[in-house]
């Protein structure tokens, strides 16, 4: 099982597919469900790099910065 699929299975069926197309985390119990804007997710970042390094997590796991964070032990990346 890939870990997006995982991550669904968790969540009741809502596929990181469908956060990303309506641009949003992940429903809770594994996201927050917070909708995220195009520009990003409303958080400010120290980079560009770092900006565009969660956004392609997001497409991934369908999970919010902060979500990550939570599910990564919260020690951030880069
Ligand atoms: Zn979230």
């Amino acid at each position: 099982m890939s870990f997006p699929a995982f991550l669904a299975a968790l969540s009741g069926g809502d596929l990181p597919a469908d956060a990303v197309r309506e641009e949003r985390c992940l429903r809770e119990p594994i996201g927050c469900g917070q909708a995220l804007t195009a520009a990003g997710t409303g958080r400010m970042f120290l980079s560009p790099d770092e900006t565009a390094a969660y956004q392609d997590e997001w497409r991934i796991t369908g999970l919010c910065p902060d979500c990550q964070d939570r599910i990564d032990g919260g020690d951030g990346r880069g």
